[in-house]
């Protein structure tokens, strides 16, 4: 017997390529084809007498074939099958192209239902490669043809996307007859109160109505209860993950109001207003034994640093331990310079720990920087003499395989044993604090493992209490803005604080698109700059001329060693000109750095390693080769490198791009200042699959598009609290939570 969770190999009319085909696209089980909805209809419903067919118009005829033969064009040698069908009000020729194989299912004296557009030529009208269907006996004798026994034409047409050269027509011969198998059938996992309340249809008639319609409007209200239904288990997936956070412990950290007045007294600027309130929630939220889930969103040279500091202090000051994780290594050391200074004052030991070297840093009581071997480093996070660990956070985060495992024969080589302690990397004696820098494609996946792993199975921390093991807070930090819809979805286990105001005093960047001609004006302009002791970045979107990507060599993109060579011996050759991209050693990119921040270097030639965070004040010209080849939000970022001080800023965008959709993404660029204004017009340009990364998370289409509407995610949402409000486990649903088992099972919400 065929069930829901039958496998389609299973189906005898599936052969092995089209099982391979359906497993490509993630098409297991019967339920999965079933849940593989068509993405619009042709209206073939439109049966019309022969006679009354109009040019130009599509329709839909049932006839007799008197005629059918192939032939080929003369010119271009093009199979042609030609037909003439004939009902009782007249007859019509019929034309298909390069599908000579028809006359083999299509007889002389077969009765057919064709749908397809009225066309001219030289001998009249003709009906134009229409789609067709064969009518059985059976059919015809019970003369009023009902619509539903076609599948093809005389009715809503589902049209599927055509993705592994799966054909529409090949895809409803199969869903057809399954869909008929379990009509009435299949147990619908919404509760029947949410159905009635929400007016949806319910699930059988729901799937029949979106592959086969009776009409638009029962499509229309099938895909509206789909929509529904996906939003519903992504946000129950996600809202069933916090309530399992909350009831865990943390460590409390309460607010210690005096060493937090010296900290921002201490610093050389005022706390807007917007850092103050993300703050005070925050360390409001520090002080709850429950985690802290939470995230700071602020544009670029917002500040966010600063406040994740008074969180970590504050951590630190209640006896407990913080780690700071940022994506790149240029990152984290600019963190830990940035951190150990500002927290010098306070007494605190702030290391660093970095992935590919073995070279660390280790700051206490003196204001000096010193190096420590990796296993005392360990050591003393182990122990608890080190307060703040700053890394990458591929180094510490689970799900990073190769680094971890590079980082396992580390531990291997110090005497530890990588049993004991699984997966893990370095054990804290009591972690109170994550922060994560720069992570806006954090799933909620991954921050739950971050959570668990911390704990429960790889003893991340030693440190419990009555409760269990603890559990720590966790800050993450973006400055790519997240749509309401998303906040209230994929993000809905996440608490949100806004960084909404630039720091006072900042001056607009002064933005423009190049034109080829004027790249000299430029040049001089940046001579100018230099001589004002100000630093200039120049980004190119690779690192050698014959790189390739997509197997395709970018021949027409600026490399950074060639331009390097040429903007230090033809261009400037009296500036002082470095060069960084991902391949150099880390120590070389350090060095870089470090020259570049004190004037060492006047021109970094780059690639877009100092994409995230980079903070040197002195840099206000940001010229950008090859802008096409960056997203939106990856040039705000750029933008973002410049414009830190008070001194006037420039970006400069070059692109050798005709495209339409290029310019009208850079004039975005040059019109919006705010990193918000431009994600919402990211967000209609190119959707939220590319901008969030959530494409990859197998979230099917249908969701993705209810994910852009916001009074539909407001309503799942509402419903899925109260269900949980009411049921937490789902108790009394056990078909929910079996399908939200299958459903965490294929939706990578990472
Ligand atoms: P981001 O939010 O992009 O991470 P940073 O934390 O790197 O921004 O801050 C950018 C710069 O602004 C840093 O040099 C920081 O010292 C400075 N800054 C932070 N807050 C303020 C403020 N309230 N007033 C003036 N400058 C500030
Ligand atoms: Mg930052």
């Amino acid at each position: 017997m065929i069930t829901l969770s039958t496998s389609i190999d299973k189906i005898p009319k599936i052969g092995p390529v089209y099982v391979k085909k359906l497993h490509k696209m993630g098409i297991k089980t019967v339920q999965d084809i079933l849940y593989h909805f068509p993405h619009r209809y042709d209206d073939f419903s439109n049966l019309v007498p022969i006679s009354k067919v109009k040019l130009n118009q599509t329709c839909c005829i049932q006839g007799k074939i008197l005629e059918i033969k192939n032939s080929r064009t003369w010119k271009k040698r093009m199979a042609i099958t030609q037909a003439i069908v004939e009902d009782k009000t007249g007859a019509i020729r019929i034309v298909w192209f390069n599908q000579p194989y028809l006359t083999k299912s299509l007889k002389i004296g077969d009765n057919v239902c064709l749908a397809g557009k009225v066309a001219l030529d030289k001998q009249g009208a003709y009906l134009s490669n229409p789609a067709y269907e064969k009518l059985s006996p059976k059919e015809l004798s019970s003369r009023s043809l009902a619509p539903y026994n076609l599948t093809h034409v005389g009715r809503l047409v589902p049209v599927y996307p055509e993705t592994e050269k799966l054909s529409s027509r090949w895809l409803r011969y199969i869903l057809k007859p399954l869909l008929l198998e379990f009509r009435n059938k299949i147990a619908d996992p919404l509760p029947e109160k949410i159905i009635k309340q929400e007016n949806l249809l319910p699930l059988n008639n729901a799937l029949w109505q979106i592959h086969f319609p009776d009409s638009m409007a029962l499509a229309k209200k099938a895909q509206n209860r789909f929509a529904f239904e996906e939003l519903f288990f992504i946000e129950l997936a996600v809202l069933k993950e916090r309530l399992k956070l909350n009831q865990k412990a943390a460590a409390a950290a309460p607010m210690n109001i005096k060493v937090l007045k010296k900290f921002t007294k201490s610093l050389p600027f005022k706390l807007t207003d917007d850092q103050k309130k993300s703050a005070w929630q925050i360390l409001k939220d520090l002080g709850k034994s429950m985690p802290m889930n939470r995230l700071l969103e602020g544009d670029v040279g917002s500040g966010k640093t600063v406040v994740a500091v008074m969180a970590a202090l504050n951590t630190v000051k209640a006896g407990l331990q913080a780690t700071i994780m940022a994506p790149t290594e240029i990152l984290t050391k600019q963190h830990f310079k940035e951190i150990s200074h500002l927290l010098y004052p306070f007494k605190i030991s702030v290391a660093l720990l970095t992935g590919k070297e073995d070279k660390l840093a280790s700051k206490k009581l003196k204001n000096e920087t010193i190096e420590i071997s990796r296993k005392k480093l360990l050591e003393n996070v182990k122990n608890g003499k080190i307060d703040i660990l700053i890394g990458t956070h591929a180094l510490i985060s689970p799900s990073s395989s190769r680094v971890s495992s590079f980082f396992y024969k580390d531990l291997e080589e110090f005497g530890f044993k990588p049993k004991k302690i699984k997966k893990n990397r370095v054990k804290f004696k009591n972690l109170g604090l994550v922060i994560i820098d720069e992570q806006h494609r954090f799933g909620i996946e991954q921050r739950a493992r971050l959570c668990e792993s911390y704990s429960e199975d790889t003893k991340f921390s030693d440190y419990e209490n009555s409760k269990g093991v603890l559990i720590p807070h966790l800050l993450s930090m973006t400055a790519t803005p997240i749509p309401r819809t998303l906040a209230l979805t994929i993000y809905g286990d996440l608490d949100l604080s806004l960084i909404n105001e630039l720091p006072k005093g900042r001056k607009k960047i002064i933005t423009e698109i190049v034109a080829p001609a004027d790249r000299q004006k430029t040049y001089n302009f940046i001579k100018k700059e230099v001589k004002k002791g100000r630093r200039v970045f120049v980004v190119c979107p690779r690192i050698e001329k014959n790189e390739k990507k997509d197997g395709l060599p970018w021949t027409d993109v600026k490399a950074v060693k060639e331009e390097y060579e040429k903007l230090s011996k033809k261009i400037f050759p009296n500036l002082k000109v470095g060069m960084l991209h991902g391949k150099l050693k880390s120590k070389e990119k350090e060095k870089i750095m470090r020259d570049f921040k004190i004037g060492k270097i006047e021109i970094l030639v780059s690639t877009s390693v100092i994409e995230v965070g980079i903070d040197i004040p002195e840099a206000t010209v940001m010229m950008i080769e090859g802008a096409d080849r960056f997203g939106l939000a990856q040039l705000h970022q750029f933008r973002g490198r410049v414009g830190r001080s008070k001194h006037q800023s420039y970006c400069f965008l070059f692109t050798d791009s005709p495209s339409k959709k290029t310019r009208q993404r850079l004039k975005a660029l040059v019109k919006c200042e705010s990193g918000f204004d431009l994600s919402e017009q990211d967000l209609k340009i190119r959707g939220p699959g590319e901008i969030y990364g959530v494409r990859q998370w197998g979230i099917p289409d249908l969701a993705m598009d209810a994910l852009k509407n916001l009074p539909l995610v407001e309503k799942t949402r509402e419903s899925v609290k109260q269900l949980l409000e009411q049921d937490p486990e789902l108790k009394k649903f056990p078909l929910l939570r079996e399908r939200l088992k299958g459903f965490r099972a294929k939706i990578h919400l990472e």
